[in-house]
């Protein structure tokens, strides 16, 4: 879903997504994420909170496995052109602004709370610790 910045009533929008996507054969899904994001000056803070699945094979037995997590999100979400400003005013480079840069006229929220996801999970996938493999 893409919020248009310039539909956002009163500073404040209430956000309610729950989604699934694939990436290398493995599903993630988004199990409910609610929250607001709020402007708070030029920019805006996303809270929220955050069930996410990952059901993939076990790296070394094959089996299919999934793992379930939770997470509470607070990011400052802002646009390049104000990300930009700050990096000038601030002589900061755009590493150093902990900012989750948008376009300029939206926030696409499922692609932020993807690459959360995909952050969260790990990348070596395993049924268990203890798992001896496909010949066990
Ligand atoms: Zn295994």
């Amino acid at each position: 879903m893409k919020i248009r910045y310039d539909s956002i009533k009163n500073n404040v929008v209430d956000v309610d997504r729950a989604f699934e996507f694939e990436e290398s054969l493995d599903i993630y899904n988004v199990k409910e994420f609610k929250g607001r994001l709020e402007k708070v000056g030029k920019q805006y803070i996303l809270n929220g909170n955050l069930s996410y699945s990952l059901t993939s094979r076990c790296d070394r037995c094959l089996e299919s496995t999934t793992v379930d997590g939770e997470a509470v999100i607070s990011q400052v979400v802002s646009n390049i052109e104000v990300v930009s400003d700050i990096v000038e005013s601030d002589g900061l480079r755009d590493e150093e602004v902990d900012v989750y840069v948008t376009a300029i006229d939206h926030f696409d929220i499922d692609e932020f709370l993807r690459e959360e996801v995909l952050l969260l999970t790990p990348s070596k996938k395993l049924c268990s610790e203890e798992c001896g493999g496909i010949n066990y």
